[in-house]
C-alpha cells in the first residue's frame, strides 16, 4: 500500500512538471499514510524525485527518513489534522493561480465549476513566509470547508481523496484561474449569485457515474 502510494506521488510530482504547473523544485506533494504522511523531500525536482526518496513522517514532524521533508510539511500536516477528507495534497506555483494570489484576491464564482472546490469561492490566505509554521494555520483557515485555497504572493494548495485526484483538481483549478484572468482582461465577469451556486452544488451531488 505504502509502495503504491510512493509510486503515485512520484507520478503526480512528475506530471506537475510535465504540465508546466511546477518548475524546478517549486511545489510539493504528499499523501496521508496511516497516522502520518509521505511527502516529497525538500528541493527535489522532476528529475531527482524517487519512490525511495519520499519522506515518511508523523504529523508532528518526527521522522526517521534520511531525507529532509518538504519545507511546507507544517502546512500539509496541518491540513491533514484539520480535515479527515484530505487524503492527498498538491501544492504548486502554477501561473494563473499564482498571478491571482499575487493580487491577494479570492477566485470568485465567475464559473459554476468553482463549486467543485466545495464553496462559493476559492479563498486566498494572507501572506506568510514559505516553509514556516506561521503559514500553516493561515492555509487551514482559508481552505476550511473547501478543498483548495490560494496562498498570497506564493501559489495554491489543493487536497483530495488520492494523489491522482489532487492532481486532477489542481489542473481544473489552474484552468479556472486562467479563464477568470482571461475573462477579466476582456471585461467584467458576472459573478454567480448564491442561488445559482446552490444549484451548482446540488447538481454536483449527482454528477458523473454513481
Ligand atoms: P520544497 O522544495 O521544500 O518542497 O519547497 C518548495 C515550495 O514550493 C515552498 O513553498
Ligand atoms: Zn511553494
Amino acid at each position: 500500500m505504502t509502495a503504491a502510494l510512493r509510486d503515485d506521488l512520484v507520478f503526480v510530482y512528475r506530471e506537475l512538471a510535465r504540465l508546466g504547473l511546477n518548475q524546478a523544485s517549486t511545489g510539493n506533494v504528499s499523501a496521508r499514510d496511516g497516522a502520518g504522511m509521505l511527502i516529497t523531500p525538500s528541493g527535489c525536482d522532476a528529475e531527482t524525485v524517487s519512490a525511495g526518496g519520499m519522506v515518511a513522517m508523523a504529523l508532528d514532524g518526527a521522522s526517521q527518513s534520511p531525507n529532509k521533508p518538504s519545507s511546507e510539511w507544517h502546512m500539509h500536516a496541518a491540513i491533514y489534522s484539520s480535515d479527515p477528507r484530505a487524503q492527498a495534497i498538491v501544492h504548486t506555483h502554477s501561473d494563473a493561480c499564482t498571478a491571482l494570489a499575487c493580487l491577494g484576491e479570492d477566485l470568485p464564482a465567475f464559473h459554476y465549476m468553482i463549486a467543485a472546490f466545495g464553496g462559493d469561492e476559492v479563498r486566498c490566505a494572507p501572506y506568510a513566509t514559505f516553509g514556516t509554521a506561521e503559514l500553516a494555520p493561515l492555509a487551514v483557515a482559508a481552505i476550511a470547508g473547501r478543498s483548495a485555497c490560494l496562498l498570497a504572493n506564493h501559489g495554491v494548495i489543493v487536497h483530495a481523496g488520492s494523489p491522482r485526484l489532487a492532481l486532477r483538481q489542481m489542473v481544473l483549478l489552474e484552468t479556472l484561474a486562467r479563464q477568470f484572468l482571461l475573462a477579466r482582461s476582456a471585461g467584467v465577469p458576472r459573478i454567480l449569485n448564491a442561488a445559482e451556486m446552490e444549484g451548482a452544488h446540488r447538481r454536483f451531488q449527482t454528477y458523473g457515474q454513481p
